[in-house]
């Protein structure tokens, strides 16, 4: 590396830690009212926080097609959030998929999650033979909509199907170099494995963020049956801080706020400044972390966090 090339480096290394935090926030349709109700209370604890967008999931198999676009229809039409659409490709036919973004396009939507999707639980993904068949098929779709900005999804631990970590990476590349702009991780607890994935798609060329997808856990078993379908390890360490506490709500609360709160801290330490958070319709964790983090509710009179920069 000659004297620029390194002082540009540095630069750059020094104008992320300068960057300010970024976070974003999921949420999944709610199936019933009483769900929907914690929704919209956490979403409304959670905006003055200033996400830069807020992102709503499509369930398994394309199940919530209609509940997915009526939670973003809500959230355009009742807050300034800016609100981000996952979109898959299960069980739907390549017209489908973009009608549906053309008319998220036509409603103003300009930023969505373009996924391939999981099948229904226990079943095993086949494309339709009309349909797209992987993720970076649906990203170059959807740049025929509209010059949409897209996410796209990355695993630090490996898809469970993918054959090996280097398939994988090619792949997210070529998602990259088909025209998403970022990559949400799944969620991880080793934050090293995080640390090593980031440097090897830096290493493949992929210049796009690597966003950390951080899951502050709310109940520990569901928390190990997700992490079971999607391949994310469980460090014995995490475990043992969580033996014993099964029946003591406010100690497990404490215990994964401090949890989650040390993986952000070592996160920043090496340079992130962008967060996802898989908040599960719940505000509290997620409030407290950002909270820690020094991200401070707007006051009402300030212009969203996007424009003030
Ligand atoms: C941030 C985030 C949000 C998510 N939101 C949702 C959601 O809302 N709804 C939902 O159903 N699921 C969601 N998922 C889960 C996701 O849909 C599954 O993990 C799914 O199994 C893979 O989706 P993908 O977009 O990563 O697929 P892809 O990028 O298409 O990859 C799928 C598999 O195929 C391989 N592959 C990719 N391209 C090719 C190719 N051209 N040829 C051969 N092999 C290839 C990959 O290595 C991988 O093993 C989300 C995941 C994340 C991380």
């Amino acid at each position: 590396m000659n004297e620029q090339a390194a002082k540009d480096r540095v630069v750059e290394t020094l104008d992320k830690f300068n960057a300010p935090v970024e976070v974003s926030f999921e949420f999944f349709p709610p199936g019933n009212a009483e769900m929907e109700a914690t929704l919209w209370s956490s979403i409304q604890r959670l905006a003055p926080l200033r996400p830069r967008f807020v992102s709503v999931t499509y369930g398994a198999d394309g199940s919530t097609r209609e509940r997915t676009h009526n939670v973003v229809t809500r959230i355009l039409n009742e807050t300034s959030l800016t609100a981000v659409p996952h979109l898959t490709c299960v069980n739907a036919s390549r017209d489908e998929v973009l009608d549906i973004a053309r008319n998220y396009w036509s409603r103003g939507i300009r930023h969505l999650v373009a996924l391939r999707g999981d099948p229904a639980p226990g079943t095993k993904f086949t494309a339709r033979p009309d349909g797209f068949a992987y993720a970076v098929d649906l990203v170059k779709g959807l740049q025929t909509v509209g010059d949409f900005e897209l996410s796209v999804a990355a695993y630090p631990e490996t898809h469970p199907e993918a054959p090996s970590a280097q398939f994988d990476l090619d792949y997210l590349k070529a998602k990259i170099d088909a025209g998403a702009t970022r990559a949400i991780t799944q969620f991880f607890f080793d934050t090293d494995t995080y640390l090593r994935f980031r440097d090897r798609c830096v290493a493949a060329g992929i210049k796009a963020s690597i966003v950390p997808g951080i899951l502050p856990i709310t109940r520990f078993p569901q928390m190990q049956r997700f992490a079971q379908r999607c391949g994310t390890a469980i460090p014995a360490s995490l475990i043992e801080r969580f033996a014993g506490i099964d029946d003591d709500a406010a100690t497990r609360q404490m215990v994964s706020f401090a949890f989650a709160l040390e993986q952000v801290q070592k996160l920043q330490a090496h340079g992130i400044n962008e967060f996802h958070f898989y908040t599960l319709n719940r505000s509290e964790l997620t409030f407290a972390i950002c909270h820690a983090m020094g991200i401070r509710s707007a006051q009402e009179d300030e212009p969203p966090r996007a424009a003030a920069m």
